[in-house]
């Protein structure tokens, strides 16, 4: 047995809920719980009921119902718990609204959030210690789809997240990395690197595992909404459009289009 001599704050933990949502659990050196984007209560208040631990704050990226449903609920059993937002009406028992260059100290951790519109016009991320808790905005191995925000939005947001370190650790909010995989080896069937990380992620997912969190340096290697940049992309994204595309964010909105229309 291992004990631990410092107070680093642990890594999140996956709680799963619905099809393939995950809410991330975090713990903080404190005994005190944050968990980020609880689209449902019961799973939650069974492991704090569990523990004897304390909620002290909701995270929020987006008012998606997948990841907001729990908040009201949790909220009333720990009503000393803070739920942190985005500025948006649609989001119930908000206590304190945030946005782009706001700072949020919980979990153990100093957070900074982003404004990452597209997947949804009032989407945030929070960036602390080398973590980033991005929503529905990156996935792994892809991206999430253009609902109330627009692909331009979204692609300088992914630009913008593309542009931390490698070592960046990317937990997102739902379990779709091998039918992005799929996706990606369409657009780009000669990248070695996408072929490798489909055998792996198949086989973390054939035992049960999560195949998130992964790292910026492997989305920058094989996700194809942050490769807009490379020939190969550009000639497939080009080749499905039937016409050529200048720039990266029409080469985003042609990828983007081609897996909603063709793919999933
Ligand atoms: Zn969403
Ligand atoms: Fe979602």
């Amino acid at each position: 047995m291992t004990i631990s001599t410092t107070n680093e704050p642990l890594e999140p933990v996956a709680v799963p809920a619905f099809e393939d949502n995950y809410i991330w659990w975090l713990a903080g050196g404190d005994g005190r719980v944050t968990v980020v984007d609880p689209g449902e209560a019961g799973a939650l208040l069974d492991r704090l009921r569990a523990r004897s631990a304390d909620l002290a704050a909701i995270l929020v990226t987006h008012h998606h119902g997948d990841h907001t449903g729990g908040i009201e609920e949790l909220a009333e059993a720990f009503p000393g718990c803070e739920v942190i937002a985005p500025r948006d009406p649609r989001i119930p028992g908000v206590t304190r609204p945030v946005g782009e260059g706001d700072r949020v100290d919980t979990a153990g951790r100093a957070w900074t959030v982003w404004a990452v519109p597209g997947h949804t016009r009032t989407h945030i991320a929070f960036l602390g210690g080398g973590l980033l808790l991005c929503g529905d905005t990156l996935f792994a191995g892809g991206c999430g789809r253009v609902f109330d925000g627009t692909f331009g939005q979204l692609a300088g947001s992914l630009r913008r997240i593309a542009a931390l370190p490698g070592t960046t650790r990317v937990y997102c909010a739902h379990e779709y990395t091998l039918d992005n995989l799929g996706f990606a080896a369409w657009v780009e069937p000669g990248n070695p690197a996408i072929a490798r990380r489909r055998t792996e992620v198949a086989a973390l997912r054939a035992r049960g595992l999560p195949s998130v969190p992964s790292t910026l340096a492997t989305e920058r290697a094989t996700n194809p909404f942050l490769r807009t940049g490379e020939p190969a992309v550009l000639s497939a994204a080009e080749a499905w459009a039937g016409h050529p595309l200048g720039g990266a964010d029409a080469v985003f909105r042609a990828l983007r289009e081609w897996k909603d229309r063709d793919y999933d």
